[in-house]
């Protein structure tokens, strides 16, 4: 297990890092800026607000135009929900081209498979049907396509397959599959398109993800919160704060056996690349 604890809850560790996977609407209103600011303050340069739906994603515009260059928004429909009705999905739509059509920077996402619920009702002897949650990415890959944006995946394990058979029908080269797990085999897929995968806390007591750093190269790592997700390990009992990639971070660095200013670099500059912030 990773041992390098930071203190990343102060200013004093300086290092500069992007929480690339933040869902920020998804804490409660009053705390949203207080959150932001004090990430900013302590070395966070920018969050990645991923969305869950189109309310979610006016939230985060709102949000990204309160903090330009430090927010970098991201809109879609989170997979592991009900199937938005289809005059649903038509405005989360037509207002994503509005965003394009006004010159704003955004991303896709978040948008994937549903593995977790799909898993679960199948584990209580349910069949679910996944063809309409394919067509729904489909749709989303497509957008990202059309409009030449970056794309947040959500999909793990065997869904990760599906998810790269269609991004490589649609030549898609700039994919983020946030928080990933997946088999040898499919990262080895994932490194030859050149796609990013993100590291949450998790990785200080996951033994999944620690062997996932060891394996993929650092130059197209990101990390990540997930925040509000809460976390276990030396983080139980914690809300989860953007600050915390800056442990992750460490982590990584401990595991690649390298300086944590270097990781650090590199990473930050991967997550500007990918992004363009
Ligand atoms: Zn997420």
């Amino acid at each position: 297990m990773p041992n390098s604890n930071v203190n990343y809850s102060s200013g004093a560790l300086k290092m500069a890092c992007i929480d690339a996977h933040l869902h920020v609407d998804m804490y409660a209103e009053e705390e949203r800026d207080v959150l932001l600011e004090e990430a900013f303050r302590n070395g966070v340069e920018a969050v990645v607000a991923v969305s869950m739906h189109l309310t979610s994603s006016k939230t985060n515009d709102a949000l990204a135009r309160k903090y330009e260059g430090r927010l970098h928004p991201a809109y879609g429909f989170h997979p592991e929900q009900e199937l938005p009705l289809d005059v649903e999905l038509g405005q989360l739509l037509s207002w994503i081209r509005e965003r394009y059509a006004e010159g704003q920077a955004f991303a896709i996402g978040e948008v994937g498979l549903p593995y977790y619920k799909r898993t679960e009702l199948e584990a209580e002897g349910f069949l679910f049907n996944e063809k309409p949650y394919l067509s729904l990415l489909e749709t989303f890959v497509q957008l990202a396509a059309e409009l030449d944006r970056p794309i947040v995946l959500h999909a793990v394990y065997e869904d990760a397959d599906k998810v790269c058979d269609l991004l490589q029908t649609y030549n898609i080269r700039r994919a983020h599959f946030h928080w990933f797990k997946g088999s040898e085999a499919t990262l080895e897929r994932m490194i030859e398109a050149g796609y990013y995968v993100s590291i949450t806390p998790d990785v200080a007591y996951e033994k999944e993800i620690i062997e996932l750093v060891k394996y993929y190269p650092i130059q197209l790592l990101m990390v990540e919160t997930d925040g509000p997700w809460l976390f276990e390990g030396r983080y139980s009992g914690q809300q989860t704060v953007p600050c915390m990639v800056k442990q992750v971070i460490a982590d990584i660095a401990f595991i690649k056996g390298i300086e944590i200013s270097d990781a650090a670099t590199i990473l930050l500059h991967n997550t500007k690349r990918f992004y363009g912030i």
